[in-house]
């Protein structure tokens, strides 16, 4: 069913992207004709032991959407002014859509014209793995990712200067985290995760007495206010939801551990309120980071709903996170604060 999908979704695409390469070639790969599949294990094969993030290639079918894994374990392109970090300005940081290796810093970003984001560096050469290219009569250079080994673009020497490079990326191959987002600023190694479960001062105690928890901080997130205050986000105007963001580490501490604790800490089945808190700040809410956090997130709902743990339906949001506004100072590490007279 997987593969059948896959090509019914391809076959105009690779009509598009013939029609609109002749305009611009230089991303333009590879492979459009190999619909189904076996780039993607030619990938697989070539996964070294020294890949730090490696997976079956039924891992990646499962992670990523049928155009995600097109692109990046196919060796696919997207078609050209299509992708949405094309035109796109804000400043953060590009990572690999696949591992979430940060890839590219948005300083580096400039328009070459060719309707695929370009970049003039990555943020550190041994993020990436350059490798020759022949197909298509051409010879180029591919650009993977050095953790993964997904295929993300192909490097040129047109570029501006200083270095005189440009990365032609896949913009399907990218997630952007933009500045102060969840996770742009992690450590190597850790995770972070993002929830709301009413007032953030208790959840964010809770949350930061558990074992493999690095860091946690309150904050503002998946409204529509740009930098919100505290007394705006309780206006009930802005969308924000009272959050922690949670910097984990997953050899010692797993995703779905923290979910499960998460439906302990408070009452998943009240809606836009968590006891005496009323309003949408206080609802109840998963910002998942990436598609491996929203397939936990989406599975331990239904186990719980049929587990008849509540009796009511859980009504627990599971969004994309967006920007994380850190909350005032005397919101942070609220209750340690409490505890040590401070
Ligand atoms: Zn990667």
């Amino acid at each position: 069913m997987g593969s059948t999908m896959s090509q019914k979704r391809l076959w105009p695409a690779a009509v598009l992207l013939f029609l609109t390469t002749v305009a611009a070639v230089q991303c333009s790969t590879a492979r459009r004709g190999t619909a189904t599949g076996s780039d993607g294990a030619l990938l697989e094969k070539e996964t070294e032991m020294t890949r730090k993030v490696q997976k079956t290639d039924k891992g990646w079918k499962d992670s990523l959407t049928a155009e995600q894994y097109r692109v990046l374990r196919e060796a696919g392109t997207e078609r050209p002014f299509t992708g949405k970090y094309n035109d796109h300005q804000e400043a953060g940081t590009y990572a690999c859509g696949a591992c979430g290796s940060r890839l590219f810093a948005s300083e580096t970003k400039y328009d070459h014209g060719t309707g695929w984001p370009s970049f003039t560096a990555p943020v550190d050469k041994s993020r990436l793995e350059l490798r020759e290219d022949r197909s298509h009569g051409m010879v180029r250079t591919e650009v993977r990712c050095a953790a993964c080994g997904s295929h993300l673009g192909h490097v040129f020497n047109d570029g501006p200067a200083p270095t005189g490079e440009h990365y032609c990326i896949n913009s399907i191959a990218l997630d952007f985290l933009q500045s102060g987002q969840p996770g742009e600023m992690k450590k190597e190694g850790t995770e972070t995760a993002v929830f709301a479960a009413g007032c953030f001062w208790g959840i964010e105690d809770k949350f930061s007495r558990m074992k493999g928890v690095m860091s946690t901080r309150v904050g503002y997130t998946g409204g529509r206010t740009k930098n919100p205050t505290y007394k705006k986000v309780c206006s009930d105007t802005t969308g924000h939801a009272e959050s922690v963001e949670v910097v984990f580490d997953p050899k010692i501490l797993g995703y779905e551990e923290l979910l499960e604790a998460f439906f302990r800490f408070h009452d998943p089945t009240q809606i836009n309120r968590q006891g005496p808190d009323v309003g949408t700040q206080y609802r109840s809410a998963i910002f998942y980071l990436n598609e491996a956090q929203k397939d936990a997130a989406l599975k331990l709902i239904v186990k719980l709903d049929a587990s008849g743990q509540f009796d009511r339906p859980i009504a627990t949001q599971v969004l994309s996170a967006s920007e994380f506004y850190p909350a005032e100072d005397y919101h942070q590490k609220y209750y340690e604060k409490l505890r040590s007279g401070k």
